[in-house]
């Protein structure tokens, strides 16, 4: 009987966009990120970089 078996560990992801080309980067959730937020400027093309998702991944645990 172990209780620790219900935590999976989950990690908070980002994904952005480019608004202009098919450019898209995932990276960690900060603070304060929410849908459709700019962040930034495409490398590939200037485009503007926006957050089209927030979602929890689980942790692959590699076993003991
Ligand atoms: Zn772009």
């Amino acid at each position: 009987m172990s209780s620790d078996q219900n935590k999976q560990p989950l990690i908070t992801k980002t994904l952005i966009k480019c608004m202009s080309c098919d450019y898209t980067l995932e990276r960690d959730f900060q603070e304060g990120d929410f849908v459709p937020k700019i962040v930034g400027t495409c490398p590939k093309d200037g485009g503007k970089l926006y957050i089209a998702g927030i979602y929890a991944v689980k942790i692959a645990e590699p076993k003991r």
